[in-house]
């Protein structure tokens, strides 16, 4: 019934949208059910609002069992779908998961990775490649270099140290630095992103890997002092993957104010269909941050349209 209810609500929202609309649209699954220190349920309830309310995407959601259950049951049809959303921080998926996602990906299936997925599941080889870079979960030299931006350039860190740091949440800039990409064409070069946790030195092995957005770590207020990787690309095989480390959730209801954030929809959105289809074909909205003010959207979708 609440599905019904949902998709009606969705059919009525895009019935006079110029996006494309009806059958078109789009399949996306958003995969979650487990985070150590975040709040799924909310996270990807505002995922599927983003995705959803654009009109671009029809959404179904697959829920692993809890922590500790038996990962052997979460076995979801990934060819089914034109991308597939990974909001999810939990215990690793059975080598049969692992293996149909390996090869939805390397067939040319499109991912979309958020946030706190950068962290699970560092013993899987391939999910590491598909993620270009991790954070935590044992992850250290051995798993690749720190990358981050210096100057005019990427920078790859073979030097010794833990994966994965960050700071107390804080707004941040976010700078583009291939403002040709189809995820950022026409965007705004640089601007202001509400508050968020800025992960840092996270480590990978950053193979095919494209970084698109940085955002720079202040060490005055205890940040790695790196221009760290916000928004990047990954090819795997034929796969498209678009990771945004941005989008932190909370633990309690009501703390997922970094995705009422504009820019995060925003470029979400536009990674969710290139990762999709390889184009992005979204206008700039009319309310996307500039480099002094950030723009909210707390009912997850573009009212000025
Ligand atoms: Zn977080």
């Amino acid at each position: 019934m609440k599905r019904t209810l949902l998709a009606l609500v969705a059919a009525v929202l895009c019935s006079g949208a110029a996006a494309t609309g009806g059958d078109e649209r789009l399949r996306a699954l958003i995969v979650t059910g487990q985070d150590g220190s975040h709040w799924w349920e909310g996270g990807s309830d505002a995922l599927r609002q983003i995705l959803s309310n654009s009109c671009l995407f029809e959404v179904e959601i697959a829920t692993t069992p809890e922590r500790g259950g038996d990962m052997s049951v979460f076995r979801p049809d990934f060819g089914r779908y034109d991308v597939v959303v990974v909001n999810y921080g939990g215990d690793t998926w059975s080598e049969e998961t692992r293996a149909a996602f390996e090869k939805y990906v390397a067939g040319g299936g499109g991912v979309v990775v958020v946030h706190s997925s950068l962290v699970p599941m560092a013993d899987w080889r391939e999910w590491n490649r598909m993620t270009g870079l991790g954070a935590w979960d044992g992850r250290d030299e051995k798993d690749g270099p720190w990358v981050y931006w210096e100057g005019e350039r990427l920078v790859y860190d073979y030097s010794p140290g833990a994966a994965g740091h960050h700071t107390l949440q804080h707004p941040f800039t976010v700078v583009h630095r291939t403002p040709c990409h189809p995820v950022l064409k026409g965007l705004p070069h640089v601007w202001f992103h509400f508050k968020d946790e800025l992960y840092g030195k996270a480590r990978g092995p950053a193979e095919n890997m494209e970084v698109l957005a940085t955002a720079w770590d202040d060490p005055a207020g205890g940040g790695s002092g790196r221009h760290e990787p916000v928004l990047w690309t990954v090819r795997y095989e034929l796969g498209r993957i678009f990771v945004t480390a941005m989008g932190h959730a909370g633990n309690d209801p009501e703390l997922r104010y970094s995705m009422e954030d504009t820019g995060f929809q925003v470029t979400l959105l536009r990674g969710a269909e290139w990762a999709a289809t390889g184009r992005v074909t979204q206008p700039v909205p009319a309310d996307f941050p500039s480099e002094n003010e950030y723009t909210l959207r707390p009912e997850f979708r573009d009212l000025t349209r």
